[in-house]
């Protein structure tokens, strides 16, 4: 078998070239139109050609053509078989292809005029199947052309048995293709390496195709879901809003949703999902596509939940637990329930902070909520307030009596002793009820249950006390109260009045005690015994001592410099940690020595005293400022105090001489041994109260130094030119 039979296209090929140069050697290539050629139409065999051909009326549009338009007709071998193809037309854009004359391509033959064979040989496959064929890039550059641009495409066709082929200009249409290539790369490169993850569902919102970037992200791969519900892997709790934002294609626009995805290990990944539904000509339903904002709404939440809750104990902050007693309120509408809120504040935690320092409180407030929480079972209900209060919400309680229970159960379980670094407490608090229907504001209900967890604390603490009508109504009128004094403070409508002090052997006075006064714009001079408690309760009372004790340096610093002046010290104002900063400054304002400055601290207040107010009552000693124990006498016995503490004196109470008054013989003895006490420590002594002139003798008698009384003079304003006389 020889090379032709195995390869008979080749074979006919170069039979068919061997045959086109016979053709050429002995017909010539300026042959009119053969008359062996088929008529196809238009040129018959054997006669010429009678009439205008059948595309004679298409010739102008040919001629309008820009590019190459050739119409060719088959030459055929006696046999049949086509040896070649005759030009019957060549359009002008074909001519200049070929380098001839319109008239000099009529009638030349293919393989003489194209230099290529694969043209004929794609003529002849178009001639035998009748299917059109694109040439792509076989037109070869033509006079003109970039070196770089395309070579044209050819296509080839048949038209009423002619065989027409038309160039075409390939650039474009590779540009094209390329640029699309381009594209699909590009997407394919996407669709791979993005950190989006896209996915296309049909109808029924099931996976057609997803991205492979699914895996790196998920871990799925892409074909394992196809086929699934898209909803499947969207977490249970995140359904409902996934298909409200239109994840249930096809839905109107497109909307945004944060979801948690299910990924292949069982785990969670937060996606900011969207959709997109596809136009209606496409059959499929739309596009979810996903991006990971996982790390985004875990540092979000990690924000919200440090901002929502207290660092120190967990709990909601105030706002947050305000909020809820809020929509807590807004459920009763209606319904005529009520709801309770407990105030809880913790018993003596500033001196937790002063013996622990903050930290040793800060955990002491960890334990305790964590103790509420347990009592309550459900930690959703309980909220930190401020400074050491506790919030609880009750929102279904049935009955007074089961808000009780529920205090009684807080209480106990707040009780039981601890240690906080090595240092054993036993930490109690007090709990204040206040109950509401729908329709009460909640800041005023947490403010009433504060109110009562104040009476509570009031009451001796480790209690709890429910806020009646009574108590709310002095609740009430308390707040009102203070708000007057805070009015007043800025008014300036508080000033020190002074009360003479005397030394009982000259009758001389040696200073004064500055006494708080309120004169109110309609001329009322309000006691202290009046505005004290409040403003004591409100947090009030430091601004007011610290008014007083400038105004009273400001007068001593007028006075001749033998005098003193005594300046009350409340326990809350002894405990702000700058107090001895601000006496000092006070001093030097005044340019008085811390000498003449006697600080009076009720018994009381001295056993709130912790070992930061102790270094801070020694270091105002140091400079010079003398401590004095006011009301000595009536408080819890405080004798270890006047050998702890720096006192320089002690006063004894206005109680004790109103007893001799009265001839009390218990009293008398009382103050006989005080008195003995004190010169025992060597301690200064002033006898309050004395309103006569016996006893002024009586006190004498037992050895009181000083006395100051309305027998010397009661509180007035300070006038130097009035100012009490010397006995
Ligand atoms: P205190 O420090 O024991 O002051 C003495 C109180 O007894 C004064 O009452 C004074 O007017 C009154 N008093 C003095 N001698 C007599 C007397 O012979 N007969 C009678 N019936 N009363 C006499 P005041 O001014 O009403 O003060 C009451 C309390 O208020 C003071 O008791 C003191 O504990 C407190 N206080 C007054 N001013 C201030 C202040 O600026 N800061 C603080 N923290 N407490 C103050
Ligand atoms: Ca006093
Ligand atoms: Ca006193």
């Amino acid at each position: 078998m020889g090379f032709s039979d195995t390869f008979p296209f080749l074979h006919s090929v170069s039979r068919q070239r061997r045959r086109r140069e016979v053709i050429t050697d002995t017909v010539g290539c300026h042959q009119p139109l053969p008359e062996s050629c088929d008529s196809s139409g238009f040129a018959g065999k054997g006669p010429a050609v009678t009439g205008p051909p059948a595309w004679a009326s298409s010739q102008s549009i040919f001629e309008s053509l820009p590019e190459p338009f050739l119409l060719l007709v088959p030459e055929k071998s006696p046999s049949g078989a086509i040896i070649n193809f005759l030009c019957v037309y060549a359009n002008g854009p074909a001519s200049a292809l070929h380098g001839r004359t319109q008239g000099r391509m009529l009638g030349a033959r293919l393989l003489d005029f194209e230099s290529s064979i694969d043209l004929f040989e794609h003529g002849l496959r178009v001639m035998e199947e009748g299917q059109a064929v694109v040439i792509e890039g076989l037109g070869g550059p033509r006079q003109g052309d970039h070196p770089s641009s395309h070579p044209p495409d050819i296509r080839l066709f048949l038209a009423n048995g002619l065989l027409c082929c038309l160039w075409r200009e390939a650039s474009q249409r590779m540009e094209d293709r390329q640029q699309l290539v381009e594209t699909e790369r590009r997407y394919r490169l996407l669709a791979r390496h993005a950190c989006d993850v896209v996915v296309e569902v049909d109808r029924d919102h099931r996976i057609t195709w997803a991205s492979d970037s699914i895996e790196a992200l998920l871990g799925w791969p892409p074909g394992a879901l196809l086929g699934k519900p898209a909803i499947s892997f969207v977490h249970r709790d995140d359904r409902a809003r996934a298909l409200r934002a239109g994840l249930r294609l096809p839905g109107p626009g497109s909307l945004q949703a944060e979801l948690r995805i299910l990924c292949a290990d069982g785990g969670w990944r937060w996606m900011g999902g969207l959709a997109h539904p596809l136009p209606e000509e496409i059959s499929g339903a739309g596009v979810l596509s996903f991006r990971d904002i996982h790390d985004h709404v875990r540092t979000r939440t990690e924000l919200d939940q440090s901002l929502q809750h207290d660092p120190i104990t967990g709990l909601a902050v105030r706002g947050v637990a305000l909020d809820r007693i809020r929509c807590a309120l807004d459920a009763l509408e209606g319904t005529g329930a009520t709801l309770a809120v407990l105030s809880i504040g913790v018993d003596g935690l500033t001196q937790v902070n002063d013996a622990l320092t903050h930290a040793g409180g800060d955990k002491l407030m960890a334990l305790l909520a964590a103790r509420i929480v347990r009592a309550i079972d459900h930690p959703e209900q309980v909220g930190r307030g401020t400074g050491d209060e506790f919030i609880v919400l009750l929102s279904e309680p049935d009955a007074g009596a089961d808000v009780t229970r529920t205090a009684e159960r807080i209480l106990r379980a707040c009780r039981a002793p601890v240690s906080i670094g090595g240092q054993p407490i036993d930490p109690t608090v007090s709990i204040g009820i206040a109950t509401a229907r729908a329709g009460v504001l909640p800041d005023e209900l947490l403010r009433d249950a504060s109110l009562a967890m104040r009476q509570a604390k009031g009451r001796g603490r480790n209690c709890s006390a429910l806020l009646d009508d009574a108590l709310a109504t002095e609740a009430h009128t308390l707040l009102l109260f203070a708000a007057e004094i805070q009015r007043g403070l800025v008014m300036g409508e508080f000033a020190a009045w002074f009360m003479p002090i005397v030394a009982f052997d000259t009758g001389q006075v040696t200073g004064y005690e500055a006494l708080a006064r309120w004169v109110r714009p309609d001329g009322i001079e309000v006691a202290p015994a009046e505005f004290l408690p409040c403003a004591e309760c409100r947090g009030l009372i430091a601004r007011i001592d610290l008014l007083v004790l400038r105004q009273a340096l400001a007068a001593l610093s007028r006075l001749p410099p033998s005098l003193t002046m005594a300046v009350n010290v409340s326990a809350a104002t002894l405990a702000l940690p700058e107090y001895p900063q601000l006496v000092g400054e006070a001093l030097r304002a005044a340019g008085v020595r811390p000498e003449r400055l006697h600080l009076e601290v009720t018994e009381t207040a001295l056993l709130t005293v912790t070992n930061r107010i102790g270094q801070q009552i020694q270091q105002l000693a140091s400079s010079g400022v003398r401590w004095y124990v006011d009301d000595f006498g009536t408080g819890y016995s405080s004798i270890s105090h006047l050998r702890d503490l720096p006192i320089a004196g002690l006063k004894l109470d206005r109680s004790f001489t109103c007893a001799m008054r009265a001839k009390d013989t218990k009293s008398l003895r009382l103050a006989q041994a005080l008195v003995g006490v004190a010169e025992g420590l060597e301690l200064d002594t002033v006898a309050e109260g004395v309103e006569t002139i016996e006893e002024a003798h009586l006190l004498t008698s037992q050895g009181w130094l000083r006395g100051q009384g309305w027998l010397y003079g009661k509180a007035a304003p300070l006038r130097l030119d009035s100012a009490p006389v010397p006995l």
